[in-house]
């Protein structure tokens, strides 16, 4: 396959859409041909087979690394497990990732991975060996490593497969002493970090808040402001889409519709996340939820009902041209990778909807990925060293407060005030802020030029900006 010239191979479309969105967004930037080619292009495509033993016999897997860029160092990208993954679906998530991590200045490069598996057909130590010969196939190449490339969870992956990762990369590398950076989203007793499993979908509902709040934006669309009250459907109860519903909820949304892939559920007056995953859980499926009004046994009509945001966190290509004119969402906002199709993006615009991108949208988890990284580099937890200092201090100035003023405060303010951040809120802080600032910086790009037309176009025209920077920078060698 010719890597850098997507058109010219009749099944690859999501890298060529990818491009073309690049292509769109370069217009707006001042940087020569041969730059834009160099960042848009995907640098190394690491194909490979391995055998493993099934049965009485040896099953042949197929699976990929993609090192988009290389503007920053390492790399950086999920690991997909799915039957669909095919080598276009996997340099196009390369590279959304090197913008991702543009956008929300995070200092990587883009990267993804892919085993063509349905995970559900695996025993769990098939899925074992799977994973520990995927890292060994990547450590011969030097596809993998704290200063490489660092893999993350995707779409059919999670904890248990980044500690296979962590374990196969460490003992392959002994006395490696940043080992547990080669790999992030890994479990919290596995030098993983507070707060990475909800990342992506605490991301999602922050975007989605931010987006609701500017209230010129809203006018444009006929929406109110605020996220209180507002109806959302989410497509996808995984990682990012269950985490997404739930954050959402708190932050005072209602969650009418939830979609999953043997169904839908809908109730115009709310469901209950929790309840409805549990419900999953017991019973195999999103069906037969004792408080939805409406149930669709094709999935994709559960999309298509009333409400103000539809958020897609399952996989890419839900909303074409085939759907788009049944939408009724003001706002799609992208949980998922390449859910909206270019042509049906360019008709939800025209009919007044706007998109927060995916590389934006879900770019919590790359976020937090880099805090544990910097974790595992750094050996420690955050807050450990200076949360019982801080605690001291604060307790110094209480004390002196109430001395002044006469006045004790409650044993529950003084604990408030006196409370020194843990691991998870200190992420939390940092997330919050990544997702606040950047999408202030995109919406400006995007205000400042009303010929950029979206916002995902007005994220890609800061991204381009940023890695020519990085790019001239480091020069050319030799
Ligand atoms: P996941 O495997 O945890 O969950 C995906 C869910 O989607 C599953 O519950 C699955 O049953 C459901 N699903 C599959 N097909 C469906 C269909 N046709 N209709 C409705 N539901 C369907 O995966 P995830 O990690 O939540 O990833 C979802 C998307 O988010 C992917 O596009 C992924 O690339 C993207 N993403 C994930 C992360 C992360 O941190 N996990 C970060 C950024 C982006």
């Amino acid at each position: 396959m010719n890597i850098n010239n997507p058109t010219a191979n009749q099944d690859t479309h999501f890298f060529g859409d990818v491009c073309k969105n690049f292509d769109f967004a370069a217009q707006f930037t001042q940087h020569d041909a041969g730059l834009l080619d160099q960042i848009k292009s995907c640098n190394s495509v690491y194909r490979f087979r391995f055998p493993i033993r099934r049965g009485n016999g040896f099953e042949v897997i197929d699976a990929w690394r993609v090192e988009h860029s290389h503007h920053q160092s390492p790399t950086k990208g999920g690991i997909r497990y799915s039957e669909m993954v095919n080598e276009d679906e996997v340099m196009a998530l390369a590279a959304l990732m090197t913008y991702k991590c543009a956008i929300v200045n995070v200092p990587f490069g883009g990267a993804k991975g892919g085993i063509k598996i349905n995970p559900k057909s695996y025993s769990v130590s098939e899925l074992e060996n799977i994973t520990r010969r995927y890292t060994v196939e990547l450590i011969k190449k030097n596809f993998i490593g704290p200063s490489i490339d660092v893999p993350a969870p995707d779409y059919g992956s999670g904890e248990r497969e980044m500690s296979w990762i962590a374990d196969t990369y460490a003992t392959m590398n002994p006395g490696q002493l940043d080992a547990m950076g080669a790999v992030t989203g890994k479990p919290i007793a596995l030098h993983g970090i507070a707060g990475r499993r909800e990342a992506t979908g605490r991301g999602v509902a922050i975007a989605i808040r931010e987006c609701v709040g500017v209230a010129e934006d809203m006018q444009k669309i006929g929406l109110t402001t605020g996220l209180s009250g507002k109806k959302i459907i989410v497509q996808g109860l995984g990682n990012v889409g269950y985490y997404s519903a739930k954050f959402l909820s708190e932050f005072g949304a209602l969650i009418v519709g939830l979609c999953e892939f043997e169904g839908a559920i809908y109730n115009e007056d709310g469901l209950d996340v929790e309840a409805v995953f549990q419900h999953r859980k017991s019973s195999g499926s999103i069906l037969g939820y004792a408080g939805a009004k409406k149930e669709f046994k094709n999935t994709m009509d559960g999309l298509e009902q009333p409400c103000d945001i539809l958020v897609p966190a399952a996989l890419e290509n839900q909303i074409t041209s085939q759907n788009v004119g049944s939408i009724k969402a003001k706002i799609i906002a992208e949980g998922a990778n390449g859910p909206t199709s270019p042509e049906a993006e360019a008709a939800f615009y025209k009919n007044g909807g706007m998109i927060i991108p995916d590389m934006y949208a879900n770019a919590g988890g790359v976020t937090v990925s880099y805090f544990e990284w910097l974790k595992n580099l750094s050996h420690v937890a955050f807050g450990r060293i200076n949360r019982r200092f801080e605690e001291n201090s604060n307790l110094n100035l209480v004390n002196m407060v109430e001395g002044i003023t006469g006045t004790a405060l409650t044993p529950m303010q003084r604990s408030t005030i006196i409370k020194g951040a843990s691991e998870l809120e200190l992420v939390n802080s940092g997330l919050e802020d990544t997702m606040i600032r950047s999408y202030h910086e995109i919406r400006e790009i995007y205000k400042n030029n009303p010929k950029i037309g979206t916002l995902r176009n007005a994220a890609m025209v800061g991204a381009i900006n940023k890695i020519a920077v990085s790019y001239q920078n480091l020069g050319v060698w030799p």
